[in-house]
């Protein structure tokens, strides 16, 4: 255990609630601190504010854990975090039409760097640093304390050097027969825990998907850029779109939305699936003088190809731009990012440049935020990476 002091407005911050240890608060020189090492935070005096874990991460060196002195982080410490997260998530668990969402949301649920999903049965528990790895044991032990798993799977996503590679996702109890059928508000998703990066599914998009097939899609001609799995072209599909159309540059985006459509029951020939770039695609349908009646938004927060780099934060407007060139008159646009760079606000600006810079106007109808297993910090708006804005066009 190290102490390290803190400046005044950490001070503040920190008894407020604040759950990130930033690298500039503190004050204490020429400090060497491993990953994983449980550090006291405390002022001039010496007198104790919290005690969180040292685990660099982009955003900071570490989280708060606890601001009671004599509270020790062990296996009963993670296990009562869990069960808590858990038990507000009462509605899910006992849902008849989902079975995959969030059941601790790391700093939202009281220990940053920390994210565990579930998957009818199966955990899903994502590290993002060093240091809060290294607390492995306790939390597989809390976890199991906390919950009834029937398998748990994890992933890495921290900088591993070259034990990345090999690393099997697999951890512990029954093993998965993949893809696993999830169900999410009446709809199937295939996934698969132990396949790379992602499962196949992005969670936090569930009330988008919902919005998008019950009140956006029937009879009407979708197109989804950055398509990935196609999940949302899936729920435009079930939604009684006329049409779909997924583009994503990855050329294992077309076998898995080609999954996802068919655990569907929804012929994936009926469908159209584009591997490549988007901007591309935006090209080619204004060429052939394409509209879409919906046009689904959702890049990753930077990209780059051979040809070009994009980033949400600089290129958003120019996205807008582009899609509202193949978008109909009184048509719909569902702009969307996880960069947590800028707020809900700076994103509607990028909105409105977009179409400004296009000449047209548009009505917000709906916005979105992380759904609510996705629990972000009280009082830290900031912690809600997510955006959705559905924008209806006027041309
Ligand atoms: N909308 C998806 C998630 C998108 S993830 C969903 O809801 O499931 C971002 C995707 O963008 C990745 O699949 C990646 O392959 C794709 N991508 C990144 N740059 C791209 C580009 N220039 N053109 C097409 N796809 C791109």
């Amino acid at each position: 255990l190290v102490e390290l002091q803190v400046d005044a407005k950490a001070i503040k911050d920190l008894t407020n609630g604040y759950p990130l240890i930033l690298k500039d608060a503190i004050v204490t020189s020429e400090v060497n601190v491993e990953e994983g090492t449980l550090i006291h935070l405390v002022d001039k005096n010496g007198g104790y504010i919290a005690t969180g874990y040292y685990g660099a991460q982009n955003k900071g060196i570490g989280w708060v854990l606890t601001r009671k002195e004599k509270e020790q982080i062990d296996e009963k410490f993670f296990a009562k975090k869990i069960r808590e997260a858990a038990e507000k998530r009462a509605d899910f668990f006992a849902s008849d039409d989902t079975s995959a969402f969030r059941v601790f949301n790391g700093e939202g649920d009281g220990i940053g760097g920390l994210t565990i999903d579930f998957f009818n049965g199966f955990y899903m528990v994502s590290w993002y640093s060093k240091g809060i790895y290294s607390f492995r044991e306790d939390i597989y032990k809390g976890l199991k304390q906390a919950v009834n798993t029937r398998g748990i799977y994890e992933k890495l996503r921290f900088n591993t050097g070259d034990q990345d590679m090999d690393h099997n996702d697999y951890v512990s109890g029954e093993k998965g027969e993949f893809p696993l059928i999830i169900q999410e508000n009446g709809m199937s998703y295939a996934v698969d825990l132990n396949d790379g990066a992602m499962t196949g599914i992005f969670l936090d998009q569930r009330n988008v998907r919902k919005a998008l097939r019950d009140k956006y899609s029937n009879e009407k001609t979708v197109l989804n850029t950055f398509s990935y799995t196609g999940a949302f072209s899936v729920a435009a599909a079930l939604g009684g779109a006329a049409g779909t159309t997924s583009v994503d540059l990855a050329k294992r985006s077309l076998p898995k939305t080609i999954e996802q459509f068919a655990v569907n029951g929804i012929d994936f020939e009926s469908q159209d699936i584009k591997v490549m770039n988007v901007f591309d695609y935006f090209s080619y349908a204004a060429r052939h003088d394409l509209k879409f009646d919906v046009v689904v938004l959702d890049p990753p927060s930077f990209a780059r190809t051979k040809k070009m780099a994009f980033s949400t934060a600089k290129d958003y407007p120019k996205l807008i731009k582009d899609a509202l060139a193949i978008t109909a008159d009184n048509g719909i646009i569902v702009a969307s990012t996880n960069n947590s760079s800028f707020n809900m606000k700076k994103f509607k600006t990028f909105i409105e440049k977009g179409f400004a810079d296009a000449g047209a106007r548009f009505n917000i109808l709906e916005t979105h935020q992380l759904p609510e297993d996705f629990v972000v910090p009280h009082n830290y708006p900031e912690f809600n990476y997510l955006k959705v804005v559905f924008i209806k066009v006027i041309k």
